[in-house]
């Protein structure tokens, strides 16, 4: 089938208390991991790519895999920009066919990321895609971080409720990712989750909310958060280990292989076996 949006996909894990999968996609081996894991689920997926995947692949490139692989495929998938921090960008993939976007400004002062948000929703709705973005600061992981230094991070860029509020409101954005206790680049499952503030944002705000760096969420964490009201789990990391580790391996079992594809099958069976189980925990099975 065509791409689908984001809107009422998680319109609906919302009001069914699941969960949907948003994996990052760098290359084609991981898009068709993402794709198989998610029909043998029968689960509605999200693919994202983030900026740094559209300078690695070329945003045609992306949309062209996409596309096709949706079209042969009977379940939902939505092709979503990750991180969108620029206001073109974000024009640039809905040009390009992107369903659904993401402006971030959480490095803005508050009312800057209230302007920008707002200018990219105005854009994006009169094309009918809906559009996420982020409150708070989620920030990212030094790979010398300590876990405690990690912790620090996040305690200190956690979004208010009353700002997720007056936020949704002057930008009528669809979909919220508001930073609730994750970091990205987490490769061990440390972060807790404030799930008193998720729920405050839920109610506050009656959107469908997103976790980033969820990575370093544990899967009990996972499944608290998604009771509070988390609709949209972004999955990257893990998913960039077990792919990584295993082209590493394969190359070091077999140093005279000069076929990347020996190396590249047993990694995308590692990412997909990864994306499955994701998709399991986050409760979306059986709901394409
Ligand atoms: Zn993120």
């Amino acid at each position: 089938m065509s791409l689908v949006g984001t809107k009422e996909m998680l319109k609906k894990a919302q009001k069914e208390k699941y969960a949907i999968g948003a994996f990052n996609a760098n290359n084609m081996e991981i898009i068709q991991a993402i794709v198989e894991a998610s029909e043998e689920e029968k689960s509605p997926v999200i693919i994202q790519a983030s900026q740094g995947a559209i300078k690695y692949a070329g945003l045609d490139m992306i949309v062209a895999m996409v596309k096709v692989i949706a079209e042969k495929s009977r379940i939902p998938i939505a092709l979503h920009l990750d991180h969108g921090t620029d206001y073109f960008q974000n024009i640039l993939c809905l040009r390009a066919g992107f369903t659904s976007l993401m402006y971030d400004g959480s490095a803005l002062p508050f009312d800057e990321n209230v302007a920008m948000t707002k200018k990219v929703v105005e854009m994006a709705h009169v094309c009918g895609i809906p559009v996420e973005a982020e409150i708070g600061q989620v920030g990212k992981m030094d790979s010398s971080d300590e876990p405690g230094v990690a912790r620090e991070k996040i305690k200190e860029f956690m979004a208010k409720p009353e700002d997720a509020e007056k936020f949704a409101q002057l930008t009528q954005v669809d979909i919220l990712a508001p930073a609730v206790g994750t970091i990205h680049g987490c490769r061990e499952p440390i972060a807790k989750l404030d799930i008193t503030r998720i729920e405050k944002i839920r109610d506050l705000t009656g959107l469908p909310l997103v976790l980033h760096g969820a990575s370093g969420a544990s899967d009990e964490e996972l499944r608290k958060g998604i009771a509070a009201g988390i609709c949209k789990v972004n999955i990257d990391t893990r998913i960039r280990m077990a792919f990584t580790n295993k082209i590493r391996q394969y190359l070091n079992e077999h140093p005279e292989e000069i076929d990347p594809r020996k190396a590249l099958n047993p990694a995308k069976a590692a990412a997909k076996e990864i994306i499955k189980g994701r998709i399991k925990i986050l409760g979306s099975t059986g709901k394409a």
